[in-house]
């Protein structure tokens, strides 16, 4: 299935934290990279207020993962590389989000697909729509 996967870093080097863990999506079972964004800058939203800037993009693969294997196997990479969940919404190395899965709708207690408000995020939308121009369609059909 086509996936779309959000990635963010606002701490430590984090240019490398998403190359890392681009790496570590290109060497999971079953799935490849089709296409990388470029990667911006941007201001964290809500959270502790003297958090730092954000890297942000997204990552567009092609899995044989389900929705859930999919999600398991981004929380172990977070893991690898570190990350400390602490505060909601605070500062960490490295964040990987599920944004689409097909055109799948999921809404469990663990996992929403299309991700929770990605449609009105800055962050979200202007990498992935760099790499998928015509995206916004298939939002529409699923309501985000
Ligand atoms: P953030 O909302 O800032 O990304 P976390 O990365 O700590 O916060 O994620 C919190 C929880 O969100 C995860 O434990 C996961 O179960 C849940 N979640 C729900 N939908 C998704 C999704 N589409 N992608 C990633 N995590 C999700
Ligand atoms: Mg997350």
């Amino acid at each position: 299935m086509r996936s779309f996967i959000g990635l963010g870093a606002n701490l430590g080097n984090r240019k490398q934290n998403i190359e890392r863990a681009l790496l570590e999506i290109a060497a999971l079972n079953c799935t490849k990279i089709i296409k990388v964004s470029s990667l911006i800058e941007t201001l964290p939203v809500g959270g502790p207020t003297n958090q730092g800037k954000y890297l942000n993009g997204v990552v567009e693969i092609e899995t044989g993962l389900k929705p859930e294997e999919l999600l398991e196997a981004l929380q172990l990479i977070e893991i690898k590389l570190k990350r400390v969940r602490k505060i909601p919404n605070g500062p960490r190395t490295i964040d990987l989000d599920i944004l689409l899965y097909g055109k799948k709708k999921i809404k469990t207690k663990k996992l929403q697909i299309p991700h929770p408000r990605m449609s009105e995020r800055y962050f979200v939308m202007k990498p992935l729509l760099e790499i998928a121009p015509l995206i916004g369609r298939v939002l529409e059909e699923l309501g985000d």
